[in-house]
């Protein structure tokens, strides 16, 4: 087991509706010493790729794209939800569903951060039907930039995202893919990589 798989077991909650429950230490109380071990980890993953930015998107991916960011020596972006039909100016806008929330928002990013010259690396914490992935792409799409790879902490593999995603030929890196899980016995399985 790596590090955040250890402390997933740990830590980590299996709530009913296929809710992993990390807010200990990954998306509401964050460990910065494991946040620091996951930049150095994306860091080794994704060298030699180009990468000039991140893109991540609110609220829960911001603390670790910040910390990866600096591993990689970039500005982060993260993109905005709201629910606004009215946004003003220059905009790149995706339409998301949320799995937690069950509820969509625009996703929003302006066209000042994001540009046809940017190698973009997308950090989040999940990955479970690959939703909030799929709307990021579509803005890097929008943009002109290139998509060098995505990195999420915690991939659920029983949920379609990670295959759609890689299907359509990302480089996703994903730091622990739980592959099963089980709300009543609290168990929690990893695919070996
Ligand atoms: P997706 O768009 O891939 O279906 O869901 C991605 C987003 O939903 C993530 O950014 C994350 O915020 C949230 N999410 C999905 N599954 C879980 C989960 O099991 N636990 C937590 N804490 N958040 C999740």
């Amino acid at each position: 087991m790596n590090f955040l798989e250890e402390r997933i077991i740990k830590d980590g909650i299996v709530k009913e509706g296929n809710v992993l429950k990390v807010d200990s230490f990954l998306n509401h109380q964050m460990d910065i010493s494991l946040f620091e071990q996951m930049g150095e980890e994306f860091k080794k993953r994704f060298e030699g790729k180009g990468i000039n930015k991140i893109l991540t998107i609110e609220a829960s991916g911001i603390g670790i794209a910040c910390i990866v960011a600096r591993h990689f020596d970039v500005p982060v972006v993260f993109a905005k939800k709201s629910k606004s039909i009215n946004i003003e100016g220059d905009m790149y806008i995706a339409e998301v569903e949320s799995f937690t929330h069950k509820c969509k928002n625009q996703v929003i990013v302006s066209k000042k951060f994001l540009s046809p010259e940017d190698h973009v690396l997308i950090i989040d914490d999940f990955m479970a039907n690959g939703c909030a992935m799929q709307g990021l792409i579509s803005i890097v799409q929008e943009a002109g930039a290139k998509v060098e790879g995505i990195g999420i902490a915690i991939e659920k593999g029983f949920q379609d995202g990670g295959r759609i995603i890689r299907n359509l030929g990302y480089d996703l890196q994903s730091l622990a893919i739980v592959e099963s899980m089980d709300a009543a016995t609290g168990n929690i399985e990893f695919r070996a990589q």
